[in-house]
């Protein structure tokens, strides 16, 4: 082994992606993983051959770099899954986005104009206070809407009321298309939001077989990925790594690495840290939070329950969140076509009573729920398996930023150190956003300078991997230009004078020529201007006609054109909040 390795802290995505870039480059590096398996949070498990990740894995990128990889690593494995996910509420199945007739026809008719009745009271008389997610959803979309289909889901996800969840939060996860990408996209066409894909790819056999090709190719490039390590702690002498310490069972071993990549979460690897941070960098890092995650996995006798991939649940009578349904991702997951395995997932924080429930307490809760739900009688339940992870969902709360910042800023003393992924970065990364995290850091140990922290940033997350189409033809100045509202005044004087001065030139113009064919034909507009003659004064009496219908008729056309173009400005508008609502919950 080179005696200064490259050492890569966790085998998820991101660490897996640096490792694969470095042999690529003939480095070498030495991948620690305290699990024993590759994947990180983005594994498949299995359970006498039955297969499920923690929280189905879509594969769907922007980035053609990393959808390459995939294809390379995997090629004729990946299937193409046409998506299907709905909103399960009193027993109904709701489309998302919310489908007017859809919803019309499972609500009933006095529940649908109940709700039409909110959405235009919140739209006419919005709540002056926008404070919480509550407030900024109800005055989007109406109060009735908002409490039967947002909040128990958002509740579930979080654990907090919707009256805690501050609304400058709700507003940067959903504000996703500002106006004018959102009607330039109306206009000009543009692809799908990132989770409005109706189709994206999936292994046969679940992610873990992405990881594994990873793994092995890591391994036959002579690289090392140890299963079962766990970073222990991490030496420095403030500038730089020294050696990296991870235990084994009952062995600890150190290695003293060239430079570190760390994917494990950024609050517990400064923990590691010795000599200690100063105390500042550790409230720093007890400030960050995760929210963690239970999948209670029910194998049923049953060779279909229903056809979505996953449900949403937003049924307050039940604490599951979305059901999986994994032979819906892939017929391979189950070993035996006659049986269906569905995921019941529990968003909770780690350590509270719900993470703290015995296994077979949760399979109780999670068949008893399927029963409340009408998916299925108890009996029929022949197994069943129980997965829990921690640091599933970063907390985006009002200190986190800060917090980040904070250590951000000591961690960058360390010049052989660099942090990827998702809880490495305590940021919504994504698997593709999570590897080229990973492959840039690996550039970096080669001389390369990439900036980690400007993956996945706000505005390549709102414009490049939702999706929206960039399109240069149409500059920003054109298309503002292109909607501003006209003036009716000015628009219809300008006509109007236009107008006026066409008839009064013809008239001198004709009088000038003494003509006599258009003369004749002139003549003819005495028809409609009374007093009209081809003289000088006619021309007068002609203008002010002229220019009387010209106004009226210009200040119509502008008013019409204001009020289409509102209308159809609010629509793309309400339209664009509502896809990005989609987006909100699909990131949970
Ligand atoms: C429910 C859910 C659904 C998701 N769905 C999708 C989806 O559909 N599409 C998509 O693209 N993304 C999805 N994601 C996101 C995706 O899972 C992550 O982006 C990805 O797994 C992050 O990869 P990572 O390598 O950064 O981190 P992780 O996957 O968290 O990997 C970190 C690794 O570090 C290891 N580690 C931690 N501490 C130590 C230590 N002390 N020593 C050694 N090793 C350590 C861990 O065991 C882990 O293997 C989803 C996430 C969740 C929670």
């Amino acid at each position: 082994m080179n005696e200064n390795p490259v050492v890569i802290i966790g085998a998820g995505p991101a660490g897996l992606a640096a490792g694969y870039e470095l042999i690529s480059r003939n480095i070498c590096p030495v991948i620690l993983e305290r699990d024993g398996r590759v994947g990180g949070i983005a594994r498949t498990e299995s359970y006498k051959d039955f297969y499920f990740d923690i929280g189905g894995h879509r594969f769907f990128t922007k980035n053609e770099e990393i959808n390459q990889l995939w294809d390379e690593l995997l090629g004729d494995d990946f299937l193409s899954v046409n998506r299907l996910s709905r909103i399960f509420y009193k027993g109904k199945y709701f489309n998302y986005p919310l489908r007017p007739a859809n919803a019309l026809f499972n609500l009933g008719l006095v529940e649908s104009l109940l709700i039409f009745i909110s959405y235009c009271r919140a739209r006419l008389s919005p709540s002056p206070e926008e404070n919480s997610f509550e407030e900024w959803i109800s005055n989007r979309f109406g109060e009735r809407l908002y409490r039967t289909f947002f909040k128990t889901y958002t509740e579930k996800v979080w654990g907090l009321p919707c009256s805690e969840i501050r609304a400058d939060w709700a507003a940067q996860r959903i504000k996703g298309l500002s106006l004018l990408v959102a009607v330039s996209n109306a206009l000009f066409g543009g692809q799908q939001s990132k989770s409005l894909i109706e189709q994206f790819s999936y292994p046969k056999f679940g992610p873990g077989m992405m990881w594994k090709s990873f793994m092995d190719r890591i391994v036959a490039g002579n690289g090392e990925v140890l299963l079962n390590a766990e970073v222990s702690s991490i030496q420095h002498d403030t500038k730089m790594i020294t050696a990296v310490e991870y235990s084994s069972g009952n062995v600890t071993s150190k290695l003293n690495p060239s430079h570190c990549i760390s994917s494990m979460p950024i609050s517990k690897l400064v923990k590691l840290f010795k000599p200690q941070p100063p105390a500042e960098i550790l409230s720093a890092a007890n400030q960050l939070s995760y929210r963690a995650f239970i999948i209670v996995v029910l194998i049923i006798d049953t060779p279909a329950l229903f056809p979505d991939q996953w449900l949403y649940v937003h049924s307050p009578a039940v604490k599951v969140g979305r059901i999986q349904n994994f032979k819906n991702w892939s017929r391979f997951m189950v070993p035996d076509q006659s049986k269906t395995s569905i995921g019941m997932e529990y968003f909770c924080n780690e350590n509270d009573q719900t993470w703290n429930m015995q296994d077979n307490e949760l399979v109780e809760m999670a068949k008893g729920e399927m029963v409340v739900l009408g998916l299925g009688e108890k009996t029929q339940v022949i197994d069943s398996y129980v997965v829990r992870q921690s640091h599933a969902y970063p907390v985006y709360d009002s200190e986190y930023k800060k917090s980040l910042q904070v250590i951000r800023n000591y961690l960058e003393n360390f010049s052989n150190l660099q942090t990827i992924g998702r809880s490495g970065m305590h940021r919504y990364n994504n698997m593709d956003h999570s590897m080229q995290t990973g492959s840039l850091a690996a550039k970096n140990c080669s001389g390369e300078s990439h900036d980690l922290w400007a993956v996945n940033e706000e505005k390549s997350y709102l414009e490049e991997d939702r999706g929206i189409r960039e399109i240069p033809a149409v500059p920003e100045k054109v298309l503002i230009g292109a909607f501003a509202r006209i003036d009716k005044l000015a628009f219809a004087t300008a006509v109007g004078t236009i107008c006026g001065l066409l008839v009064l030139g013809a008239t001198l113009w004709i009088i000038s020529r003494g003509g006599d064919v258009l003369n004749s034909h002139l003549r003819l507009l005495a028809q409609y201007f009374i007093g009209y003659t081809v003289t000088v004064k006619g021309g007068f009496i002609a203008f002010g006609y002229s220019f009387f219908w010209g106004f009226l008729f210009a200040w119509l056309f502008a008013y019409l054109r204001n009020l289409f173009l509102a209308v159809y400005i609010y629509n793309i508008k309400r339209r664009a909040e509502l896809l990005s609502l989609r987006d909100f919950f699909d990131n949970f």
